[in-house]
């Protein structure tokens, strides 16, 4: 059977003799291929350290929306410069949200827009945090800096249907999360049930999703058969059908 692919990890979040154990039961759990991402230049270079040593992951490399760390330039040229090993195929995590963070929402939006010239320099896809109230700067950022010269991928999509139907009608893929299964998140079934096969993945955000991108939650990359699970009756299809859409909605996000 072939695997499934968890298209938003934060493998740095664990300890680093942690991780090996981590990826070993992604893998038992059918988990073959892991996109793990950055929040800051030193988390994006130690995610990249992590997929030169798993040949099964992959990295993202950014600065994270909460994350303190200015999109300077020195902080841009070190990115950069992490892009040019072949394991780093997206910018993430960038985007616009919510949180108790230092950052303005000013702030978040010029990250935000750097994130996406850095991607349309480097030619790679830009994967961007979101939250319910989001959804309207995203759009006015993402087309005013061309994002879909590259492409992209709302992750752990919290937008409601009507910020989420113009981004996956301009290409933009929408990437399921674990709120699916969390009943604050209702709003979220009409999306999960409405977005075309063509622009639909699922993902873990383990271990860090939050309203601090520090905080460590207990998710894993296994429990992403939790939320096929879930996607899977919401679209009243099999989860192998998930898997198959899934795996090559990320492929193609990330041009692999
Ligand atoms: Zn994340």
């Amino acid at each position: 059977m072939a695997g499934w692919f968890d298209s938003h990890v934060h493998l740095d979040f664990w300890r680093v003799e942690e991780v090996p154990g981590v990826i070993r039961d992604a893998q038992q759990a059918g988990v073959e291929k892991i996109l793990t991402v950055g929040r800051g230049v030193i988390s994006s270079g130690a995610n990249v350290w992590i997929a030169q040593r798993f040949g099964n992951v992959l990295a993202g490399v950014a600065i994270h929306p909460l994350w303190p760390d200015p999109m300077d330039g020195a902080a841009y040229d070190e990115l950069k410069a992490l892009t040019r090993n072949d394991k780093v195929v997206a910018i993430g995590e960038t985007g616009i949200g919510v949180g108790r963070s230092p950052e303005t929402r000013d702030q978040q939006r010029r990250k935000f827009a750097l994130c996406i010239r850095l991607g349309r320099e480097t030619g790679l896809p830009i994967v961007i945090h979101n939250d319910r109230e989001s959804g309207a700067d995203i759009i006015e950022v993402f087309e005013r800096e061309k994002g879909m010269e590259v492409g992209g991928v709302m992750h752990s999509t919290m937008i409601d249907i009507n910020s989420a139907r113009p981004l996956w009608q301009m290409g933009v893929f929408i990437s399921i999360g674990r709120q699916i299964n969390n009943p604050d998140f209702k709003y979220l079934e009409e999306v999960v049930q409405k977005v075309p096969d063509d622009n639909l993945i699922i993902e873990t955000d383990s271990a860090g999703g939050g309203t601090l991108p520090h905080h460590r939650n207990d998710a894993t990359p296994a429990k992403l058969l939790e939320v096929a699970a879930t996607v899977a009756k919401l679209r009243n299809t099999t989860m192998d059908h998930i898997r198959e859409v899934s795996v090559r909605n990320t492929n193609k996000l990330l041009h692999l």
